[in-house]
């Protein structure tokens, strides 16, 4: 299969690193308890601009200094290891550099990287099988072109639900997803049959 996946708050804890620079920034005092945005900076009250002097300036640190998820790194290197593994980051290409070099300080192998605003199109134009992501648009978006998404689970996303949207709240359930999805490719059973393990994820 080819497998998409995100980076920040996916493979990576994006939160507590973000939090850390952002508070520097404003002096205020905000912990990941606090987020319940996927637009981390929109809690300090910035707009877009704002936010934008910000990152320009802590961007590099921001990233460099964020933590691998539990399990992200071994799990990783199984899909890796089994996959086309396409990692797809709406980061912008000021932080391409340090985005590669931290996966190089974890170790993490990939087939491709990209660094992409409009995650939806590259995910179409290179033929992703399954994305996996927390960002909740992004689910949404691939799920009505009945595409899987593993949602890692953020709590900023928990009231997406769709039949194609299956919920991931750690690494050990991403593989298991994409086990079973690799598992019904290969056995070429039917639709039908994916749609119904799909609609029983999907409310859990
Ligand atoms: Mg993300």
């Amino acid at each position: 299969m080819h497998i998409g996946v995100d980076l920040d708050n996916t493979i990576l804890d994006a939160t507590t690193s973000h939090l850390r620079y952002y508070n520097l920034a404003s002096g205020l005092s905000f912990t990941p308890e606090d987020v319940n945005d996927f637009y981390i900076y929109r809690l300090y009250g910035w707009d877009h601009a704002e936010r934008e002097a910000v990152y320009t300036k802590y961007g590099h640190d921001i990233h460099w200094n964020s933590s691998p998820l539990p399990m992200a790194v071994e799990i990783m290197q199984y899909l890796y290891d089994r996959h086309q593994l396409s990692i797809i980051t709406a980061r912008p290409m000021l932080f391409r550099e340090v985005t590669v070099e931290w996966l190089k300080r974890y170790k993490i192998n990939y087939h491709n990287l990209t660094l992409i605003e409009n995650k939806l199109q590259a995910c179409i134009t290179s033929n992703v099988d399954v994305l996996i992501d927390d960002g909740p648009h992004y689910a949404e978006e691939f799920a009505l072109l009945n595409k899987p998404v593993i949602l890692y689970e953020q709590p900023y996303n928990l009231s997406v639900t769709h039949e194609f949207v299956y919920r991931a709240s750690n690494w050990i359930e991403v593989k298991q997803h994409i086990d079973y999805l690799e598992s019904q490719q290969t056995s070429g059973k039917g639709a039908a049959f994916r749609k119904k393990y799909w609609r029983a994820s999907a409310v859990r």
